[in-house]
C-alpha cells in the first residue's frame, strides 16, 4: 500500500496492471550544471512523488484554444500536450471569477460559498482597498527581517487545500508556493506550507508572513530580495519573435484600449519604472520558475513527497493593462511557453521525473474597443454569431470603475439620508459594502438607503445586469443550491446567474451587502490603469472556463484532448491522486467529471 501511494505520481494504483516506473528523463541542454537526478527505477527505496501545480493567472480557455496550437513545437505547452492530456474547458461553477476565489477553488475543490474565499479585496473607510487575506495577527517577513506592517494569511480559508492534506498525511512533505500575489501563493499553499512567498510591490521585495515563517527563506533571497528585484526590473521587455507576433496577433502594437502602467508605455520595448509595473513583465514568470528551482535544489529530498506550487500573474497584469488581444499578451504567452519548457527540463535534471498540472484561476474577455473593431458583418444578419464561451461579438460592453461607482453611491446615499454618518463603506467587486451605521439603520430608513443604491444601478443598467441583496441571498440560496445541477452536469453551460451567485456568496465570511453582476462584455475595471485594459469577474463562460493540462506519464493519456466541459474539482482530485492522497486514478477522475 505504501509503495502504491508513493508510486501514485507515475502509475494508477488499484487499477489495472501498474506500468513500469521509467527512469528519470535526462534532458541535455545549456544552463548551470545541476545535481545528478536520483537513481533510476529499481532502486530499493521508491522515489516519493514530485508534483508541480501551476496556475497561469487569467489564462482563459478561449485564449488557450486559439493560441496553444500556434506555439513552437519545442516549448513547454507543446510538451505538456504531447506527453499529457489537455482538458480544454475546466468549468468554474460560480460567478465571482477572481484570483483568490479561483486559486482557492482549484486547490480545495470547493466553491467560494464553501471555502469562504469570495473575493480579492476589502474596502477600508479611507476608500482604499486592501488585500482580502490581510491578517492583523501576523506581520510581513522580508529578507531583512520581520516588519511592523501586517502580513497575509490563510485564516479566512474554511477548508483544506490539497497541500494541507499532504502535510497532514506527511508532515515532512515539502510544500513550496511562489507567486507575485499573496493570494496566488497562499490559497494554493493553505495553512501549513513549508514556504509561501510572494511579491510585495510596495516594498520591492518578495515576502512571507509570520503565519508561515519567522524568517525569509535563505535560498530565495539571492533571487527575490530587493537588490535582485532592482536588477531584474532593469531589463527591457522586447518581443521574442516579431514576425510570429505580426502573423498571429492581428492589429498593430498600439491597440485602442491599451493602458500605460506607470510609464511602461503601450508599445515595445517596455521598461518597468516601478515595482507595480514590474508585475506586468514576462521576466516575473522566469523569476518564479527560478525560485521554484532554487527551492527544489535547497529543500527537495527524494524520500519525501514534494509539491511545488507556482502562480504566475504577469498574464493577469498584462490582461488588465493591455488586454488579451494585444501584442503584449501574445508575446507573453510565447515567452511563458519557452520559460515553462526550460523550467521543466531543469527541474527534471535536478529531481527526476515530475508530474505537472497546469490551469488558470479565471478567464477574461476582449476589451470593448477590440469587440467594436472586430464586429463581424453577421451581427446584422438573421443569424448573429453564437460563441461557445459567451463572448459578446456584436455588442461591446463598458468598464465599470469601482472608485467612480463608490463616489456615486455615497452621494446618492447622502442625498437620501443626510450626512449624519457615512452609509456606504465602499466597492470591492463583486460587492457594495455598507458601513456599520448603514447596516444598523432601522426600517424604514434602511429601505431608503436600499432604494438609493438601486437608483444608482438603475442608471447603470447598461453595464450592471443584476444586483443581489445578501439578505435575500440568505433566504433564497439554500433552496437554489438544493435545486442546482450536481457534478458533473454543473460544468455544462446554461446555469442561471442566481445559482452561480449563490455558489459565490458565503454567509458569515465578511462579504459585502449587495452582489453586483456585470453584463456580459462589461466588467469592473481593475484600475491598474483606470479606463483601460481588460478584466474578468463575471458569471459568463469566457470568465469561468479555463484550460487544464495534466502531464503525468502512465496516469493520464499522452496527446489526449478533452473538449467536453470538465468540473473544476478535477484539478484538486488529480493533484490528490498524483501525490498519493487519493486512490482514484487521474484518468478516471477526468472521465467521471466530464459533462456531455
Ligand atoms: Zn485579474
Amino acid at each position: 500500500m505504501k509503495r502504491c501511494l508513493l508510486l501514485a505520481a507515475l502509475v494508477a494504483c488499484g487499477g489495472a496492471e501498474p506500468a513500469a516506473v521509467s527512469a528519470p528523463r535526462v534532458v541535455s541542454g545549456g544552463g548551470a550544471p545541476d545535481a545528478a537526478p536520483p537513481g533510476p527505477a529499481g532502486d530499493a527505496a521508491p522515489r516519493a512523488p514530485v508534483v508541480v501545480a501551476i496556475v497561469v493567472d487569467q489564462l482563459s480557455a478561449w485564449v488557450a484554444e486559439e493560441r496553444l496550437p500556434l506555439l513552437p513545437g519545442d516549448g513547454g505547452f507543446a510538451q505538456l500536450r504531447r506527453e499529457g492530456t489537455w482538458a480544454k474547458a475546466l468549468r468554474l461553477p460560480y460567478a465571482s471569477t477572481d484570483t483568490a476565489p479561483g486559486h482557492a477553488s482549484l486547490h480545495t475543490g470547493r466553491t467560494p460559498a464553501e471555502s469562504g474565499i469570495w473575493g480579492n479585496e476589502l474596502p477600508e473607510p479611507s476608500g482604499r482597498r486592501v488585500t482580502f487575506l490581510r491578517d492583523a495577527a501576523t506581520k510581513l517577513v522580508v529578507p531583512d527581517g520581520v516588519l511592523a506592517s501586517p502580513g497575509s494569511s490563510a485564516a479566512r480559508l474554511r477548508v483544506e487545500t490539497v497541500a494541507d492534506r499532504l502535510r497532514r498525511a506527511h508532515p515532512d512533505a515539502l510544500v513550496v508556493s511562489v507567486s507575485l500575489k499573496d493570494r496566488g501563493a497562499i490559497m494554493p499553499a493553505g495553512k501549513q506550507p513549508s514556504v509561501a512567498i510572494w511579491f510585495e510591490s510596495a516594498l520591492g521585495t518578495f515576502a512571507t508572513s509570520t503565519a508561515f515563517a519567522s524568517s525569509f527563506p535563505q535560498w530565495a533571497e539571492p533571487l527575490a530580495g530587493p537588490r535582485a528585484i532592482e536588477r531584474a526590473r532593469a531589463a527591457p521587455w522586447t518581443p521574442s519573435d516579431p514576425a510570429w507576433l505580426a502573423r498571429h496577433a492581428g492589429e498593430g502594437d498600439a491597440g485602442p484600449g491599451e493602458g500605460d502602467l506607470d510609464g511602461l508605455g503601450t508599445v515595445f520595448p517596455h521598461v518597468a519604472r516601478t515595482n507595480a509595473a514590474f508585475r506586468a513583465m514576462p521576466a516575473t514568470d522566469a523569476l518564479l520558475f527560478e525560485l521554484a528551482l532554487a527551492a527544489a535544489s535547497a529543500e527537495h529530498d527524494p524520500k519525501k513527497p514534494t509539491l511545488l506550487l507556482l502562480s504566475l500573474s504577469a498574464s493577469d497584469v498584462i490582461g488588465h493593462v493591455f488586454g488579451p488581444d494585444s501584442w503584449e499578451a501574445w508575446d507573453h504567452l510565447y515567452k511563458l511557453d519557452a520559460a515553462l519548457g526550460r523550467f521543466l527540463a531543469a527541474l527534471e535534471r535536478r529531481v527526476g521525473d515530475v508530474s505537472v498540472v497546469l490551469s488558470a484561476d479565471h478567464g477574461n474577455s476582449s476589451m470593448p474597443e477590440v469587440v467594436r473593431a472586430r464586429r463581424p458583418p453577421a451581427c446584422d444578419g438573421p443569424a448573429p454569431p453564437v460563441d461557445p464561451y459567451e463572448r459578446p461579438a456584436c455588442t461591446s460592453g463598458v468598464r465599470i470603475t469601482p472608485h467612480e461607482l463608490q463616489r456615486e453611491l455615497k452621494a446618492e446615499a447622502d442625498k437620501a439620508l443626510g450626512t449624519r454618518a457615512p452609509w456606504i463603506l465602499g466597492v470591492a467587486a463583486p460587492y457594495v459594502f455598507l458601513t456599520e451605521e448603514g447596516r444598523a439603520l432601522p426600517e424604514p430608513k434602511r429601505a431608503t438607503l436600499d432604494a438609493a443604491i438601486r437608483r444608482v444601478f438603475a442608471r447603470r443598467k447598461g453595464a450592471v445586469a443584476e444586483i443581489h441583496d445578501v439578505r435575500t441571498l440568505a433566504r433564497t440560496c439554500p433552496e437554489t443550491l438544493a435545486r442546482a445541477r450536481g457534478v458533473p452536469d454543473r460544468a455544462r453551460p446554461g446555469e442561471d446567474i442566481l445559482t452561480l451567485v449563490c455558489r459565490s456568496w458565503s454567509p458569515g465570511s465578511g462579504a459585502g451587502d449587495f452582489y453586483m453582476v456585470p453584463r456580459s462584455g462589461s466588467y469592473f475595471d481593475g484600475e491598474l490603469v483606470a479606463g483601460k485594459g481588460a478584466s474578468h469577474g463575471g458569471p459568463y463562460l469566457h470568465d469561468r472556463t479555463v484550460p487544464l493540462l495534466v502531464r503525468a506519464p502512465g496516469a493520464v493519456d499522452a496527446g489526449a484532448v478533452i473538449a467536453d466541459p470538465v468540473d473544476f474539482t478535477a484539478y484538486s482530485r488529480i493533484l490528490g491522486a498524483l501525490l498519493g492522497l487519493d486512490a482514484e486514478p487521474p484518468r478516471v477522475v477526468l472521465a467521471s467529471l466530464r459533462a456531455r
